[in-house]
């Protein structure tokens, strides 16, 4: 079916095991949270319709696990989200991985500008008294990879930035459209 103001936008969520990725995504798509933990094996990705600007972003309601991530996980992809935990360094440390991995399985034509964004997860945990990467750190990391990738600081417990970071991703993305 044509639908002219609609646009459908593929956002693959990276990130280490426990991150929040799966959080966020049920955070952002259904307003809702749960402290049961599924692992979730590399990534994730969400459809959901939104309304940017008066244009819609059209997607199927839901979501879907992957086992493994192979080249048709990220096919047609048209930003990546970049998830960490703000109190695990070694997720904070892998993002370089995802985001090689990633740029290697999509090959876009301008890897330079395709649209990323980053997100530290987990800021409520303690009252951020575990925090082991500063906001700083990680914005120096953004601005250290080419193009500038936008960073949020999120939590999806609390619905904290959740909405705010996946508007900027969908405007990311949809510049590149
Ligand atoms: P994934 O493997 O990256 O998809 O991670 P999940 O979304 O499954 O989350 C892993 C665990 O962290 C779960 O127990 C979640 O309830 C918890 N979690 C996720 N996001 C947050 C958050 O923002 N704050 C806190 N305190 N816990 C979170
Ligand atoms: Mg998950």
């Amino acid at each position: 079916m044509f639908m002219p103001n609609r646009t459908l936008l593929k956002v693959i969520v990276l990130g280490d095991c426990g991150v929040g990725k799966t959080s966020l995504m049920n955070q952002y798509v259904y307003k809702r949270f749960s402290k049961q933990y599924k692992a979730t094996i590399g990534a994730d990705f969400i459809t959901k319709e939104l309304e940017i600007d008066g244009k819609q972003i059209w997607d199927t309601a839901g979501q879907e696990r992957f086992q493994s991530l192979g080249t048709a996980f990220y096919r047609g992809a048209d930003c990546c989200i970049l998830v960490y935990d703000v109190n695990i360094v070694k997720s904070f440390e892998t993002l370089q991985n995802w985001h090689d991995e990633f740029l290697k399985q999509v090959n876009p034509s301008e890897p330079d500008t395709f649209p990323f964004v980053l997100v530290g997860n987990k800021v409520d945990v303690d009252g951020g008294s575990c925090r082991v990467v500063s906001e700083r750190t990680a914005r120096e990391w953004c601005a250290s990879r080419p193009g500038n990738i936008p960073y949020f600081e999120t939590s999806a417990k609390e619905d904290y930035n959740v909405d705010d970071a996946f508007l900027c991703i969908a405007k990311t993305a949809m510049v590149n459209q």
